[in-house]
């Protein structure tokens, strides 16, 4: 048992752990961050989806399959996988820990997620991963980075450094809630700059965000990646719009 492992044994005794989204207290033993019920209201994405960008395929016997997207406009990275849709616990909780600023809740998500099998995903094939970057503005004001904390637990648990200075948003931009995917796309692009283009030449890179809408913030990573010499991006989200 290591010193952190100790640690959160004695918390767990001292505070015994609670359901992310309801409060209710947990069994230790269960090893789970959401009660039973919460749990049944989370939909997974472990179904068919696009084998690139990740969209699911919800209520459909459809095999996975290249969705519209993809075929019209092929994103940069090869692959993006989210945990679960971005709905009731799921959107609730994400919003406890980026504007509650509860980073607690932010290390807890990080481990659910890194414990969940993305379909069609080997960890093995990564080298690096890379969380979206805030600007400095941003941080200033959030006070953390909610991709860092997950990018962490990831990393942590499948043993892949996480380096969170080598791409930088050096343009600030107006929050993209609210825009279509055309304004996305427009608003976000040429914010990001790449560090050290050496540390990323010819990797395999994971790229991880809190939540993927239409995406058009991690294609422009993708894209600055790519050109930067980076090999293969994927996609890793906590959540997903479906
Ligand atoms: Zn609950
Ligand atoms: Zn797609």
């Amino acid at each position: 048992m290591s010193f952190r492992e100790l640690l959160s044994a004695i918390s767990d005794i001292i505070f015994p752990p609670q359901c992310l989204a309801c409060a209710e207290i947990l069994d230790p033993q269960a090893k789970s961050v959401f009660c039973s019920s919460c749990l049944e209201k989370i939909r997974f994405i472990n179904g068919s989806i696009c084998p690139v960008c990740g969209i699911a395929f919800l209520n459909s016997p459809a095999e996975s399959h290249i969705c519209g997207n993809c075929l019209t406009a092929r994103p940069y990275h090869t692959r993006a996988r989210a945990v679960a849709g971005f709905e009731t616990v799921i959107m609730d909780t994400i919003h406890k820990f980026k504007y509650g600023r509860n980073v607690v809740i932010g290390d807890k998500l990080g481990s659910f997620m890194a414990g969940f099998s993305f379909p069609d995903f080997d960890f093995a094939e990564y080298s690096l991963i890379i969380p979206v970057p805030l600007h400095i503005k941003k941080l200033r004001e959030r006070r953390f980075n909610q991709s860092l904390l997950l990018a962490r637990a990831l990393g942590e648990k499948h043993k892949i450094p996480v380096n969170f200075s080598l791409l930088k948003r050096h343009k600030f931009t107006l929050t993209q809630t609210g825009f279509n995917r055309t304004e996305r796309e427009k608003n976000i692009k040429g914010a990001f700059i790449i560090t050290d283009k050496e540390k990323i030449a010819d990797k395999n890179i994971i790229l991880v965000d809190d939540v993927y809408t239409t995406g058009a913030t991690v294609n422009e990573c993708s894209k600055i990646l790519k050109k930067g010499g980076a090999k293969n991006i994927a996609v890793l989200t906590l959540a997903r719009v479906i």
